[in-house]
């Protein structure tokens, strides 16, 4: 494999540079490894024939037997195409050439018996197939199975470069050198799981019999690279665990026994009590904490913050919680200090808008120590920021802040301080075992009692005045409703139109009530100045853009109206829907939305209605984008690109690959048994990189 990674594929039969270098733009395909690694989209059943009289819907890649009864060029110029009309005894279908016609007309002839692989579309009640693939249905040659259909791109079909032509280039390859080939995966291994050997997997997969060895080896395949994956992060986060000394957190003190005793506005729930005490022992091991504290919105995770921060200011540490709006650090800053003022603890504010007089004391009681909790933007990152003693850093949403900007906290103090980030993007846990597979996970799973859930529903835009009546209803118990507007980059001025619009119309339907106004675009003392009123209930309405969608807390408010829902993700309306729901009325969340949209859409507003569960909204967001769609870090968080395994529905393969890497760390973590070496010498070679197992023990 080391060989046919560094082989580029040029020289190989039926390619040539100018074949290789159309490879590599369109597929990224540069070695003869790569070639290996580019595996079927999806197969086709060779003995099953489907007839054109069948044909109906959406149909899927299908193979047809029959002749064609006459062969007419049509169109002129860059129009011109050749149009076969092919029949297979039950319907008559249309096959068209935009490319390579002459060739067509050569090789292929009116009255032979042909297999045809293609797509069949429909258009004006006649199925006609573009560019599909030809065999000549001569029986000696028919092996039976499945032919897998390639990844291709338009420029590669109109190359003539189709499916086949992919497969007879790999299979060469294959025939070569398939023999020899060793497998990286310790033998024991390999034969605890059942799994199949690399060679025979490779095989498989291109050239597969039936379903059931497909199977095999897609597992062998998907195991393999997850494998790769779990032995990376782990080998990250033991590395971390022995080498780097943790602050250690040895006792509980007055802060907190005072706070606790006479503070706490309620008592916590099991699961924040389990939370706490989960934090507390990993900030006592000697070791860096590194944890994930996952909470659904609404289950009290600033709570949870604020008692960790006090055990650190109890063993003479400072802490810093980073937030990723201003709204956010503000409205942290003003909880925060009402719950624990009365204890004595100081704590600040520190944003980008924070004047420089400010400022200057800030960074002074940092410096002294006198400055227990820093609250803040990325503000806090900046190296101005200097911390006397910094025992722990708490992020709060973290798919805003890069790894890299943690890891910038971390040199706040000569000794790391522990880091807790909270998210309440569910993330789910195959996710949690890979992109977060370094991270300890806490998980806040209940709610504090009473909440009801929120129930959502879905409006059309025809139904906007019973839904002001149902606001109107709301608002006339004195409660409180948020008015949630799109605002996308790309669109800013079409939304900022219908923000202003949407606000104007409000103003007038709402004319007895008082209505509030924040968008993004707005100067932040403006848009602090707006949530204040909404906050202090001088507002009974607040018409805003998604700045509200992370963290901001207004128990009283009990209706959110999403305009434009089907333009919201699915995680985005789940934040959004938090809002509501946090004190002990009954919430409700409305959907707006066009009568007329699409299958995916209507199915991702259907999964809000149905649950009220953020784990059951997060899996199925990630089941219908796909792991790749996910946004910042859970993207740049994967060091490989995964050719077969799919994060987001092979979490079965993935705690088996997570066992696996586990067991053969415990035996051997450094990697240095004879067994073990051609597993080391692979993952040098799949990472590009040597990893310094050494410092792992
Ligand atoms: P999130 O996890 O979304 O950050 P918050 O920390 O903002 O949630 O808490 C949501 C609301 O629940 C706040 O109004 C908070 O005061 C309240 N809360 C938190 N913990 C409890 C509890 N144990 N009992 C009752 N209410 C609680
Ligand atoms: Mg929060």
């Amino acid at each position: 494999m080391q060989r046919l990674r560094a082989t580029g594929i040029k020289y190989l039969k039926g390619v040539g540079p100018k074949r290789a270098e159309l490879l590599e733009k369109e597929l990224g395909i540069k070695t003869c490894a790569d070639l290996l690694y580019h595996f079927p989209s999806h197969y086709v059943d060779r003995s099953r024939f489907y007839s054109i009289k069948s044909f109906s819907g959406d149909m899927p890649v299908v193979q047809v037997k029959g002749r064609f009864l006459s062969f007419n060029i049509q169109g002129e110029g860059a129009k011109t195409r050749l149009v076969g009309l092919f029949t297979d005894g039950t319907a008559t279908m249309e096959v068209v050439w935009f490319k390579r016609i002459k060739w067509m007309r050569e090789n292929y002839h009116v009255g032979g018996e042909y297999i045809l692989f293609g797509k069949p579309s429909e258009f004006g009640g006649r199925w006609s197939m573009v560019h599909p693939e030809i065999d000549i249905a001569d029986a000696a040659k028919f092996t039976p199975g499945l032919r897998g259909v390639y990844p291709l791109t338009e420029k590669l079909r109109n190359r003539g470069i189709t499916s086949r032509t992919i497969f007879q280039i790999i299979s060469t390859l294959i025939d070569k050198n398939i023999g020899g080939m060793s497998d990286p995966l310790p033998s024991a291994l390999v034969r605890s799981l059942n799994l199949m050997s690399r060679a025979e997997a490779l095989y498989v997969i291109h050239n597969p019999s039936d379903n059931a060895k497909l199977e095999k080896a897609r597992l062998r395949l998907k195991f393999e690279e997850l494998l790769y994956l779990q032995l990376n992060i782990l080998s990250y986060s033991r590395k971390r665990a022995s080498n780097s000394g943790g602050l250690r957190f040895t006792r509980v003190g007055s802060f907190f026994h005072a706070f606790y005793e006479k503070c706490l506005p309620f008592p916590l729930t099991d699961a924040q009590k389990r939370v706490i005490k989960e934090i507390r022992a990993d900030m006592n091991t000697g070791r860096q904490m590194n944890r994930l504290l996952q909470g659904d919105v609404g289950s009290g995770k600033t709570l949870v913050a604020l008692m960790c921060m006090l055990i650190a200011i109890d063993n003479g540490a400072q802490a810093c919680i980073m937030a990723p709006t201003e709204i956010l650090a503000t409205q942290h800053f003003e909880s925060l200090n009402s719950m624990a003022a009365a204890v004595g603890v100081n704590i600040k504010l520190l944003t980008g808008s924070t004047p420089r007089k400010q400022r200057e004391i800030i960074h002074s009681q940092l410096a002294d120590g006198s400055l227990h909790i820093l609250i803040g933007t990325h503000a806090v990152i900046e190296d101005a920021v200097q911390f006397k003693n910094l025992g722990l850093v708490i992020i709060d949403e973290q798919h805003r802040f890069g790894v890299a900007q943690r890891a910038r906290m971390w040199k706040k103090n000569s000794i790391p301080p522990h880091v807790l980030v909270m998210t309440a993007t569910p993330i789910p846990r195959t996710l949690a075992m890979t992109v977060y597979g370094d991270l300890d996970v806490s998980v806040i799973d209940e709610l504090p009692p009473g909440r009801k859930p929120v129930v959502t529903l879905m409006r059309y835009d025809e139904q906007r005045l019973d839904v002001y009546r149902s606001i109107t209803r709301q608002l006339n118990q004195g409660r409180q409703v948020y008015i949630v507007y799109p605002l996308i980059k790309e669109n800013e001025k079409v939304d900022l139109l219908s923000l202003e619009q949407g606000y104007a119309e409000i103003c007038e339907v709402f004319r007895k009530y008082r209505v509030a106004y924040v968008h993004g675009k707005m100067k932040p003392s403006e848009k602090d100045a707006q949530m204040a009123l909404f906050a202090s209930h001088q507002a009974d309405i607040l018409v805003a853009t998604t700045v509200i969608e992370v963290g901001v807390n207004v128990p009283n408010a009990t209706t959110m109206i999403i305009e434009n829902a089907e333009r919201f993700g699915l995680s985005q309306l789940h934040q959004l829907r938090g809002r509501v729901g946090r004190g002990d009325g009954q919430s409700f969340c409305v959907l707006m939305t066009r009568r007329n949209i699409g299958k995916e859409t209507r199915k991702r507003l259907e999964i809000m209605t149905s649950t009220s569960d953020g784990f059951v909204v997060a899996e199925a967001d990630l089941k219908m984008r796909g792991p790749g769609d996910l946004e910042g870090t859970l993207q740049s968080g994967m060091p490989i690109d995964l050719h077969i395994a799919n994060l987001a529905t092979d979490g079965q393969i993935i705690a088996m690959a997570r066992r696996a890497a586990e067991s053969i760390l415990d035996a051997d973590s450094s990697l240095s048994a004879s067994e073990n070496q051609p597993l080391k010498r692979e993952l040098a070679a799949v990472f590009n990189r040597v990893f310094d197992w050494s410092m792992i023990s």
